[in-house]
């Protein structure tokens, strides 16, 4: 059994064939899901896929992405988390990729932001989901000074090196591979993938963005993970079923609320 670490089942165009992606998800034998929130008005559907089926979880957090949003406090993520079936913090994270215009030291908001969630999940237990995009350094920085270590987490989607990978391993998170990986000239992340061990990795969609091959360029869902383990069996030399056995291990020891929700 595979487990979908990252999805937003919840946007419209996946979650108005909700029964044919759950039905996906049985016959590719994908058991769970992790609902990732990106903004607090779109959080009450995410929480609701979670409640309504006993395979989905939920995340509360900000992406650093959302710019004109409600900002979250602490005591807001540390109230929404008591939630029995949330089991992360986040999105959350730093993306410099599309500064439009602006300087890095403009997005003092995002790193405010950032620092948010690490206490938030510091003060909660839970671990935390991050995207870095074009801000590794930045990342890595706040996660040292807020002790993310202290309830560690995913790097979702990675994309970075192999030194910010064995960075982010040393403050005990995991590194989660997404469809990218399986791109034909994604062979710097196929290293990384090789570097990166199995008892620290878990698979992603990151759904419906970044379908993986061999549907690359369509709207991705969360049976679509079941690739991205094939992919990595195949990049590390083992049976499909070890890539799916120690993800999903991997999956429930970091989201140890997961086993009880
Ligand atoms: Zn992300
Ligand atoms: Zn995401």
């Amino acid at each position: 059994m595979f487990v979908d670490s990252h999805c937003h089942l919840n946007f419209d165009e996946l979650v108005k064939d909700l029964p044919q992606q759950l039905a996906d998800m049985q016959a590719a034998q994908v058991s769970h899901a992790l609902c990732v929130a990106v903004n607090l008005p779109e959080y009450p559907s995410v929480l609701a896929l979670a409640e309504a089926h006993a395979n989905l979880f939920a995340s509360v957090g900000v992406h650093p992405d959302y710019e004109d949003t409600p900002e979250p406090s602490v005591e807001l993520l540390v109230r929404e988390a008591a939630h029995p079936r949330v089991i992360a913090i986040g999105e959350t994270g730093l993306d410099y990729y599309r500064l439009e215009g602006r300087s890095i030291a403009d997005m003092e908001w995002q790193r405010e932001r950032f620092r948010t969630h690490i206490r938030a999940a510091r003060e909660t237990g839970l671990p935390l989901i991050i995207h870095t995009r074009s801000a590794s350094e930045d990342t890595l920085a706040i996660m040292r000074e807020e002790r993310a270590v202290e309830t560690g987490g995913v790097m979702h989607c990675f994309t970075e090196s192999a030194a910010v990978a064995d960075a982010a391993m040393a403050e005990g998170f995991y590194i989660s591979f997404s469809g990218i990986v399986t791109f034909k000239k994604a062979t710097e992340l196929q290293d990384v993938a090789r570097h990166v061990p199995l008892e620290r990795m878990l698979i992603e969609t990151d759904s419906p963005y970044l379908a993986p091959v061999p549907h690359r360029g369509k709207l991705n869902r969360p049976a679509w993970v079941r690739h991205v383990g094939e992919f990595i069996a195949e990049l590390k030399g083992v049976s499909v079923e070890e890539v799916a056995e120690v993800t999903t291990a991997n999956f429930f020891r970091l989201f140890a609320k997961a086993r009880a929700a």
